[in-house]
């Protein structure tokens, strides 16, 4: 029979099963199977109006349904179908791909030349054929902008650096937290509250002192996205947020410049090379963003600490091919880690003739308001929870300790309760929330709390659409409340 791949996204609605197996002819009947079988699931692939929604694609073997028969492509018995919802994100086909050359051009490279010590430095280089002194001297050459130093950022940064890319650019406004070290190797203990730029100039400068390192502590915006990417000849994207990855694709295609793309969420790990000159961009495959709330942030979601170093240094990889002009890019190509299974899987991607930013009448012609554009979720933008009656953690210790008869509804997953929590809490995840409804009474005045308030705002609109009067969110969520009130609790 037919298998089914489920992605760690959609697993919580489908029994937490990876993969399944369908009796089922064609994809169309695959996928009612599995939305029978599993009805949770039914609104995260289909609009309401029955169709497969633009953020999920469907792909049999390693090509989208969409170009094959859509829902109607015939399944073989041993058929292997995936859904891949945008984590990340598509188109030449590779046979129509030109010949590969160097991003560098011959004018650029005849600038520079290496000294004694940087020719001992990069003996190994020199020394292989798809490299030599004329592609050591192509990567001094390049400039290569990282967007955020945190877990992809770290390893490419440290590799890019000892590799001798003569020009990095840093994009990063943020701070080092404890909770990064488990990943952003870029950053040590003894940088925890420095700012990570300042912290990834220095590791840089200590590994190749060769490097130019150009700081831009600035968060990147529509407004400022143009100028800083102009200068530079490859954009490597190592972000995790929706409203950054379509930011950074739409500036990428006006500029004309390669996207290298990395994404991470748990054990799984995305990779392509977006160009729309070669090939397809993100918004080919992803030409909207989920809705807020359905894919969540390695904040919510957790990641594999050695994860981004994998798909990071794959990332590495391909800005240092798009340089030297060697090899075969993964332009046209998605790549998917599965670390649990250990398995590298690769899908084909195409470029949409009717993308909105690179087809062929695009209706993104400038960049807009991607917050906007992508429904930011409460965690990222509190002004979406505007209009939603909450509590700061001060009150609620107020009135805990007035005896006052609430009733916290805590909507993390269990194992979040483990590392911090109020005493008696009525617990219901996130998602079970609607159908345990029945479990609470509209007559109490209900507290619903999570990690920082962003999933509990969801809840508290949730409940008062379905009719509950004295519901109120915790601001700031379980952090909040051990920041401010509590700092015998750990913050997470
Ligand atoms: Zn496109």
């Amino acid at each position: 029979m037919p298998t089914i791949y489920i992605p760690t996204a959609l697993r919580p609605y489908a029994d937490h099963q990876a993969q399944l197996t369908v009796d089922a002819a064609t994809v169309r009947e695959a996928v009612e199977k599995l939305t029978e079988a599993f009805p949770r699931l039914k609104q995260h692939l289909f609009k309401e109006d029955g169709q497969l929604r633009s953020f999920v694609n469907l792909y049999l073997g390693d090509e989208d349904v969409r170009h094959l028969q859509g829902l109607d492509t015939p399944l073989a018995p041993d058929a292997e179908l995936t859904i891949v919802p945008s984590v990340a994100g598509g188109v030449a086909t590779l046979a129509d791909a030109p010949a590969r050359r160097s991003i560098i051009d011959d004018a650029r490279l005849q600038t520079v030349s290496l000294s004694q010590e940087e020719v001992l430095r990069y003996s190994r280089h020199l020394i292989m054929p798809e490299v030599t002194m004329e592609g050591q001297r192509r990567l001094k050459a390049a400039r290569v902008l990282l967007i955020g130093t945190g877990g992809l950022g770290s390893p490419l940064a440290l590799y890019l650096a000892a590799a001798g890319v003569g020009t990095i650019g840093l994009v990063d406004f943020d701070v080092v937290d404890y909770s990064n070290l488990q990943r952003q190797v870029l950053h040590f203990t003894s940088d925890v509250g420095r700012p990570k730029l300042q912290s990834a100039i220095e590791k840089i400068q200590a590994i190749n002192p060769h490097v130019h390192v150009i700081p831009f502590e600035t968060r990147l915006t529509s407004e400022n996205a143009l100028e800083i990417l102009r200068d530079f000849d490859v954009i490597v994207d190592g972000t995790d947020n929706f409203p950054t990855r379509y930011l950074v694709n739409d500036a990428c295609v006006l500029l004309g410049k390669p996207n290298v793309y990395g994404s991470i969420f748990r054990f799984e790990g995305q990779a392509s090379v977006f160009w729309a000159a070669q090939g397809p961009c993100y918004r080919c495959l992803y030409p909207e963003p989920p809705p807020p709330g359905l894919v969540p942030s390695c904040a919510e979601g957790g990641v594999l600490g050695i994860l981004p170093g994998l798909i990071g240094l794959v990332q590495a990889t391909e800005t240092i091919k798009l340089i030297l002009g060697a090899g075969e890019p993964l332009i046209g190509r998605l790549l998917l880690l599965d670390a649990l299974g250990m398995r590298w899987r690769e899908l084909k991607l195409r470029k949409d003739p009717s993308c909105p930013v690179c087809g062929e009448n695009p209706t993104v012609r400038e960049l807009i308001d991607y917050a906007e554009f992508c429904g930011m979720r409460g965690e990222e933008t509190p002004q979406d929870l505007q209009g939603i009656p909450c509590l700061t953690p001060q009150e609620l210790k107020r009135r805990l300790d007035a005896g006052e008869p609430l009733v916290l509804l805590d909507v993390r997953e269990p194992y979040e309760l483990e590392i911090s929590r109020l005493p008696a809490v009525k617990h219901i995840p996130m998602a079970q929330v609607a159908e345990r409804v029945h479990e609470l009474n509209p007559a109490d005045e209900i507290v619903v709390i999570c990690r920082s308030g962003g999933r509990s705002g969801q809840i508290t609109r949730l409940l008062l659409q379905m009719g509950f009067r004295r519901v109120k969110n915790l601001t700031g969520g379980m952090n909040a409340y051990a920041q401010e009130v509590d700092p015998s609790l750990p913050v997470y």
